[in-house]
């Protein structure tokens, strides 16, 4: 369990939710440092703003946004210090629910970090310089860790096979750029329950290979009766967009919407990921 004095933990949650990293980054080590130094001489911060309130609890997520091949725009930063649209929107909308960290490099997400992360979002392709490569993600995973897979996740790892079959699918083409209707296949699950009905909006569609249909609960799936289907690579698919997985202890959620600068305004899509992070998180 974390234990970080309030104050530090309102600053990073501060930071956290202006979008700047590098504060986040800072508030947090602040946190942990206090914590350490607390404990050690038993005395109470001065710092603290209400030393005997209960330890705070906030979940702790972790966007990483970094591109190792192909760069989205909505994750693309116009500054090194300027959140991406994909960082903005979500970090405002869940800094009351959790404690949102913006990464961007891989290389920190190292097993301290992991172990100390309760979902882990990623919006990324390539091959991620993750130390332990993939592996130590799948890992995480499957000990308890929660993944929130979105869009270009499956167009990564590609090398890591391991990787994709924990996610579900990889990335196999996108025959559509267009508006689209998805039929809602399961209503029951905090994702999907307040969705529109019919759910459509204007995206890039992706197809996926390497699936285990059986393993996949499949919340969205494409309604073939919105595209030109001869464009279809795999007709007989399904085309499941959004799909959640329980391997072992952990839990993965993917959904393959989220290329168009639009959907990261889009109360209908926005409410699906807030869907996908109540369950990810086990509230109610
Ligand atoms: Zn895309």
């Amino acid at each position: 369990m974390r234990t970080r004095p309030l104050l530090a933990l309102a600053l990073a949650s501060l930071a956290a939710a202006c979008g700047d990293d590098a504060a986040s980054e800072r508030a947090t080590t602040e946190a942990a440092t206090e914590a350490v130094t607390g404990a050690e001489s038993g005395a109470k911060s001065d710092q603290a703003l209400d030393a005997d309130a209960p330890p705070a609890s906030k979940p702790r997520v972790v966007l990483l946004t970094q591109s190792a091949g192909y760069e989205h725009a909505v994750v693309k930063r116009a500054q090194a210090d300027a959140p991406s649209l994909v960082e903005r929107a979500l970090a405002e909308r869940w800094s009351s629910r959790a404690e949102v960290q913006l990464l961007r490099d891989a290389t920190q997400l190292d097993a301290a970090r992991l172990a100390d992360t309760d979902v882990l979002l990623l919006y990324t392709t390539g091959e991620l310089p993750v130390p332990g490569g993939a592996s130590a993600l799948v890992e995480w995973v499957r000990a308890g860790g929660a993944l929130l897979g979105v869009h270009s996740v499956s167009d990564t790892f590609h090398e890591q096979p391991e990787f994709l079959e924990l996610l579900g699918g990889e990335f196999d083409g996108h025959p559509w750029h267009q508006r689209v209707r998805l039929l809602v296949v399961d209503r029951e699950h905090p994702a999907t329950a307040a969705l529109p009905e019919p759910f459509e909006l204007h995206d890039e569609i992706y197809e996926y290979k390497r699936r285990a249909e059986n393993d996949l609960r499949v919340l969205l799936r494409l309604d073939p009766k919105s595209v030109d289907f001869s464009r279809a690579k795999h007709p007989h698919s399904g085309h499941p967009m959004s799909w959640v997985r329980e391997v072992d202890a952990g839990r993965v959620f993917h959904t393959g919407l989220g290329h168009r600068d639009e959907l990261w305004r889009d109360e209908a899509f926005l409410g699906h990921l807030d869907g996908a992070l109540s369950w990810l998180l086990r509230e109610g």
